[in-house]
């Protein structure tokens, strides 16, 4: 583990969101991979503390994905960072964001269910903002393209 890797895990909005993700993650691995092995996670967050005593429990398979979701928090070059889904700066690998996105989008509803409420209905409102701006924009871009071919005529 480097420097700043603990450095911004040492940070509360870092420490916070790597919480949900593994949480989430947990809750994704639980329905999905029941029958596996699974134990508590190790991993370099895990090691500073960052999961408290809620360590998530994952499949060795997840929390793979989880070490690697861990480090792109960390290095995550935005501040405020956006949702990830929303983020125009795509530093997931292909195969690491598809995974997220399914284990998101399965988890995000149960998540409110499992001691994540909060973070879940945040989850919603903010992917409904981000689908209302995009419509938006969408409807503005038709309209520009309407008055330029105005002009033309
Ligand atoms: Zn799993």
């Amino acid at each position: 583990m480097n420097e700043r890797f603990a450095r911004k895990m040492s940070e509360d909005t870092v420490r916070g969101d790597t919480r949900i993700v593994a949480g989430f993650g947990a809750i994704f691995c639980a329905a999905h991979h029941g029958g596996r092995a699974r134990t508590r996670l190790h991993s370099d967050a895990a090691t500073l503390g960052v999961y408290g005593k809620q360590v998530p429990v994952l499949c060795d398979e997840c929390a793979e994905h989880i070490r690697y979701a861990e480090r792109r928090r960390a290095y995550c070059p935005k501040d405020p960072k956006p949702f990830c889904a929303h983020c125009d700066t795509h530093c997931y690998r292909a195969d690491e964001a598809e995974w997220q996105r399914q284990m998101m989008r399965f988890a995000g509803p149960r998540s409110v269910l499992r001691g994540y409420a909060l973070p879940g209905i945040r989850h919603a409102l903010e992917a409904r903002k981000w689908r209302k701006k995009m419509a938006a924009a969408a409807a503005e871009n038709t309209a520009a393209q309407r008055s330029a071919k105005d002009k033309e005529q």
